[in-house]
């Protein structure tokens, strides 16, 4: 009797511990698109039946199917040449649900979406027919949602519940010791930057922050908070609001970049601002706003409130200050064997930068177009190098802030 209860204790706490994400996802075997003259079908192969959500979407152009936390055993997803798909991306969502997102090259709608169940020897299969329309009717059918999957329950996977713990609340009485809000970019559905051998951004910038939150801690003078913890997609206004809800006292969202000429490397730091202090930094900000666009989310339809906040006189002193942690950021960087980019604090318009009242900056570690660097931010020694080199320019921020209150 007591062995059987252990041995189910041990069963629940091994799931625990080993992901149950990975133990009862659901698996999605392969992805085939057939043409007809009137639509196009698209079959999904699942491994049991699923409950789905699909919608199109505007501005550009796409299809959003969202489905219960999956695997995808589908390998690449080959569309026929007119079918009107340009690419395809799917990913985490969020706790509980995955995403795959479909680039239109013209307005679509989708007729049905059904499941059928397996048999006959075929897989359970989730069907979409979709067919091209005019962007007059696309306006009339594009909030329209095919399915009945309730995104905001986190528990659609084998009834475990995947909600993240919640984030521990700052503490007043611990205001001494300054709050870090760790930003690590992209993640999920985003893979942000590929660099070669597949290398994704959100990979390599998750692992810098770890690195960075480690060093901060081990040093006892901050408490730390990244935004995201695992492989999860953020909305780049819910980064703005976390680290507002946590009262933190720096913001760092931390990515690395690409660029068609492979040869460019180096890092460097980005504050906000209105105007962008020349093109290739204007073009990178346009890049990292279109996250929330890869990740298939309407931008129609956001909350205005962070996204719209403009640069006004009650943000100078927070701009002063991302200016001058900027600054002291790149000046630690040159000064630790970190190769920087020439005049490498620059700013633009972007979103995650936002929050009206936390000093905020972004870096770029490095390109990922950049074979050498790719693989350098993909190592741990050099990780922990740049994290030291981060590590020094927050602490030369707070001595100065010190400072200044004393004065
Ligand atoms: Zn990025």
């Amino acid at each position: 009797m007591l062995f059987k209860h252990l041995k189910f204790t041990l069963l629940f706490f091994l799931l625990a511990v080993f992901s149950p994400l990975q133990a009862f996802a659901l698996n999605i075997e392969s992805v085939r698109f057939g043409l007809y003259q009137e639509k196009t079908r698209l079959v999904l192969d699942l491994d049991r039946s699923s409950d789905f959500r699909a919608f199109v979407l505007s501005d550009p152009y796409r299809m959003v199917i969202d489905l219960p936390r999956f695997q995808w055993n589908a390998g690449e997803t080959k569309a026929p040449q007119n079918g009107g798909v340009l690419a395809t991306r799917h990913g985490n969502l969020k706790p509980g649900i995955s995403r795959i997102v479909f680039d239109m090259n013209r307005p679509i709608s989708i007729q049905k979406a059904f499941t059928l169940p397996r048999g006959a020897g075929k897989p359970d299969r989730l069907v979409i027919d979709f067919a091209n329309v005019s962007p007059s009717i696309f306006q009339q059918v594009k909030s329209t949602i095919h399915g009945s999957l309730d995104t905001n329950k986190t528990t659609q996977t084998a009834g475990l519940n995947l909600a993240p713990p919640p984030a521990p609340k700052p503490q007043k009485d611990q205001n001494k010791k300054p709050l870090i809000i760790i930003d690590p970019g992209h993640g999920g559905i985003d893979p942000g930057a590929v660099g070669p051998s597949n290398i994704h951004e959100k990979t390599v910038v998750l692992a810098l922050a770890k690195e960075l939150k480690r060093q901060l801690e081990a040093s006892g003078g901050y408490r730390v908070i990244l935004s995201r913890e695992n492989d999860n997609f953020i909305k780049l206004t819910n980064r703005v609001k976390f680290a507002r809800k946590h009262e933190g006292d720096l913001f760092i969202s931390l990515h690395a970049d690409s660029l068609q000429n492979k040869n460019v490397s180096g890092a460097s730091v980005y504050t906000l601002s209105e105007k962008a202090s020349d093109k290739q930094t204007a073009k990178l900000a346009a890049r990292e706003n279109k996250a929330d666009l890869i990740a298939g989310i309407d931008l129609n339809v956001e909350d205005k409130d962070v996204a719209n906040i403009l640069v006004d006189l009650a943000m100078r002193d927070t701009m002063n200050q991302s200016k001058f942690f900027a600054n002291t950021l790149v000046n630690t960087m040159k000064n630790n064997n970190v190769r920087v980019l020439e005049s490498a604090h620059r700013y633009a318009g972007f979103a995650v930068l936002k929050a009206p009242d936390i000093p905020s900056v972004l870096v770029e570690a490095g390109f990922m177009s950049n074979r050498k660097e790719a693989n350098l931010l993909n190592s741990d020694a050099h990780r922990k190098k740049l994290a030291g080199a981060l590590k020094k320019g927050i602490d030369r921020y707070f001595d100065q802030v010190r400072k200044n209150q004393r004065i």
